[in-house]
């Protein structure tokens, strides 16, 4: 058996999977399933050395049947159309199980931001929102950090928007600095939101998380405060992998996360990093296979494929990053009875704070982090809830039952909203 390494295709294959169990007439499938739309330009710049450079944009809405599209906008060189299809197509199903009031989209430029000076960051990160200025907007379509994109940048786009329309317009994005109507507790977000799944699942399978081990693939804002507070909550952290490679470790007391954040904070990556007991397999893939009772991919799609599903010794994995595991590895770890929680469900955090910051600025008015972290938890909890009565009573796996739950409130929207014309 191979893999297929499309994104959007495996993303429609998981959604083909769920609208079999639902019976969902073709009619219905047509109405939700490809994105309502694509828009792709060019995004010209002038470099440092006085070049002009041109990258290529896209911003898909996949849908804006229950609320404005939403979704973060990534800067990474393997950026395709297709990728940003299957992100839009997550997105849409991620506010769909959270139950927040949004539709899905997702943006991405074809760079290595590495290449680009600050400078040359800031105008590729401004001339975005210029070229995307009538498709994108508060109640239309929001955007939101991703894969190499933070809180400055979000603030640039915030202006560039703002000072275009003339009007201070902090909720056409989210995940700004806190200083420009960001929201609390937003940067941690996604991984509060894996640690409540992980704690969610541990509570289910009548473990005490205390004595377990986890391993964690990808280092960047989602993978980093997932391990932290997994170590927090006394789970022993054995496996970290980043761009720079893996860092394991046989000690009792597993990875210093704190200390190894530390260290991205100064430089970057990890680097560089050493500490007693810790060493760097050859391979950093293999940081997926050891010997861990929990695994957080957080890094890309498409991780956990059929060459490496069935040495995947770990019987819980959250998944951080969106679409990491492959629809056919998905099959295998599931018969194997491996505990997955799917992306959908399991890195709402992110986009469900995102929904409280726009909320916020809406009102104008902002919450304690206690009070945006009680709201998200509740928001969560009610999903984790509802994904597993659902798996149970269909038996169906998590992930199946999050689509089941996400597909019915789409389709219901789009068919109440009906048809113009
Ligand atoms: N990029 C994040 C995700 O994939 C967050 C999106 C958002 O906050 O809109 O869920």
């Amino acid at each position: 058996m191979s893999d297929n390494m499309n994104a959007f295709q495996n993303a429609v294959a998981q959604f083909d999977e769920a609208a079999k169990i639902l019976g969902l007439s073709e009619n219905q499938i047509n109405l939700i399933k490809e994105p309502q739309k694509i828009t792709i330009s060019k995004i010209p710049i002038r470099r440092d050395n006085g070049d002009v450079g041109i990258f290529t944009g896209i911003r898909v809405q996949h849908s804006t049947a229950r609320g404005p599209a939403k979704g973060g906008i990534r800067f990474h060189p393997n950026v395709s159309l297709d990728e940003v299809k299957a992100l839009a197509f997550w997105m849409t199903f991620k506010c769909a199980v959270a139950n927040i009031p949004m539709g899905g989209g997702k943006g991405g430029v074809i760079v290595d931001p590495k290449s680009l000076s600050p400078h040359e960051l800031e105008s590729l990160s401004r001339r975005y929102v210029l070229e995307f200025s009538d498709v994108i907007g508060p109640d239309r379509d929001i955007p939101a950090p991703d894969v190499n994109t933070n809180a400055q940048i979000m603030a640039w786009m915030m202006d560039t928007f703002s000072l275009n329309k003339g009007d201070y317009l902090p909720a056409m994005i989210t995940g700004k600095p806190i200083e420009l109507g960001g929201s609390l507790g937003r940067k941690e977000a996604t991984s509060r939101g894996v640690f409540i799944g992980v704690m969610k699942m541990a509570e289910y399978l009548g473990w005490n998380l205390s004595e377990k081990t986890a391993a964690v693939q990808g280092f960047g804002n989602v993978g980093s405060y997932a391990a932290l507070f997994l170590h927090e909550a006394g789970v022993t952290i054995k496996g970290i992998a980043d761009i720079s490679g893996a860092y394991v470790t046989d000690s009792e007391q597993g990875l210093n996360v704190p200390e190894m954040m530390a260290w991205v904070a100064d430089h970057g990556t990890l680097q560089g990093y050493t500490a007693e007991g810790v060493t760097m397999p050859d391979d950093p893939m293999s940081v997926l296979e050891m010997n861990v009772d929990i695994l957080v991919p957080a890094a890309l799609e498409n991780q956990i494929t059929t060459r490496n599903a069935d040495a995947i010794k770990a019987q819980l994995i959250a998944e951080g990053a969106n679409g990491p595991i492959t629809p056919n590895a998905d099959h295998l770890l599931y018969e194997r009875g491996v505990h997955i929680i799917p992306d959908i469900l399991c890195n709402s955090g992110g986009v469900t704070v995102s929904y409280l910051e726009w909320v916020q600025n809406r009102m104008g008015y902002y919450w304690t982090e206690k009070r945006v972290n009680e709201e998200m938890t509740e928001i969560m909890s009610g999903a984790i809830r509802e994904v597993l009565r659902v798996s149970e009573e269909r038996k169906i796996s998590l992930r199946m039952a999050a689509f089941v739950v996400a597909i019915q409130r789409v389709l219901k929207a789009s068919e109440i909203r009906g048809m113009y014309l």
